[in-house]
């Protein structure tokens, strides 16, 4: 693997115990989510299962008209393939929460690196404590071969889940808007999310594995009981918020789950991210694709598919949240 981030360093070997089919159920249970009904009614989900477009080149993505561009609130225009932001055109981060099946609930949403992390080399490599061992507050992320860069990935994913959620009634919070010059460091984005006192926390990533290593996903927390991490308390719902975005981000994306790491689930148990160790509210983290490789890296770098992405995360957020 290229990538070498300390928050992503070669992985242990493991082998799940759960089978491709843990992924399958998921989507069915979480098919048929209530109070996602302006996807429902718009006929956002019409492209489930379009596994074949994984395949496809970018340019069979962005004629499917998004979800939300054919809202009521019309939130999101087609020119979201362009690539741009759809943050100017979603509520601020401040905005009161709308009225909404998730009124009261708090998401934090971590977009993953920071753009300009890597004109700050020295902080970001200081060390930090992680609860198991010390590493590097933060790394620059990954970027595919052409230098879309993960930290702008991460972010356009975050604005677009922030505005699907919102939409729902959620209070959500950024760890970082590119309101800083570099960070927060991993111990830092581990603390927004138990100050924010948050009911879910989706840390957004894309991975910088080789070519040919394709698909999503999500990192789960281990237990862990070691100077100030202790997740023995979240692990469990930790992997219930996973399981549901594992399963919604299938369905909406129609893209398969990793074929390089996960035995097919979608799933991975770490015990080695400070931004998991230190957690104590339910978090996972996913990576969407593998940056590094030209079928996934047409993928996350159509806005359109990105849409979809956030809207399969931010569906298996809601469906955790309403139990
Ligand atoms: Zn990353």
């Amino acid at each position: 693997m290229s990538y070498t981030g300390p928050d992503f360093d070669p992985p242990p070997e493991r082998r799940s115990r759960r089978g491709p089919l843990t992924v399958a159920l998921a989507a069915l249970v979480c098919g048929g989510l209530l109070g996602w009904g302006v996807y429902a009614a718009t006929g956002g989900t019409d492209d489930k299962g379009a596994g074949a477009k994984a395949e496809g080149s970018p340019s069979a993505a962005p004629r499917t008209p998004s979800p939300a561009a054919s809202s009521p609130a019309g939130s999101a225009s087609p020119s979201a393939e362009d690539g741009t932001s759809p943050a100017a055109r979603t509520p601020s981060a401040s905005a009161p929460a709308a009225a909404g099946p998730l009124k009261g609930k708090v998401v934090v949403i971590d977009p993953g690196h920071n753009p300009t992390n890597a004109e700050h080399t020295a902080e970001i490599n200081r060390q930090v404590d992680v609860g198991t061992h010390r590493k590097e507050c933060d790394t620059t992320g990954t970027s595919t071969d052409d230098g879309y860069a993960e930290a702008e990935f991460t972010l356009d994913v975050a604005h677009r889940m922030r505005a699907l959620l919102q939409r729902q009634g959620a209070t959500v919070k950024l760890t970082q808007d590119r309101d800083r010059p570099f960070g927060p460091c991993v111990d830092e984005r581990a603390r927004i999310g138990n100050a924010a006192k948050a009911d879910a926390v989706v840390s957004i990533h894309a991975d910088g594995s080789g070519a040919g290593n394709r698909g999503f996903h999500v990192i789960l927390p281990g237990p862990v009981n070691a100077g100030e991490a202790d997740t023995r308390a979240i692990v469990g719902p930790s992997r219930a918020l996973g399981e549901r975005i594992a399963g919604n981000f299938v369905r909406v994306t129609g893209t398969a789950p990793s074929n390089y790491i996960g035995g097919g689930t979608g799933l991975v148990t770490r015990k080695d991210l400070g931004g998991l160790n230190l957690s104590t509210v339910p978090k996972v983290f996913i990576e969407c694709g593998n940056m590094r490789d030209s079928k996934d890296a047409a993928l996350l770098t159509s806005g359109a598919w990105r849409q979809k992405a956030a809207q399969g995360i931010s569906e298996g957020i809601v469906s955790f949240l309403r139990g």
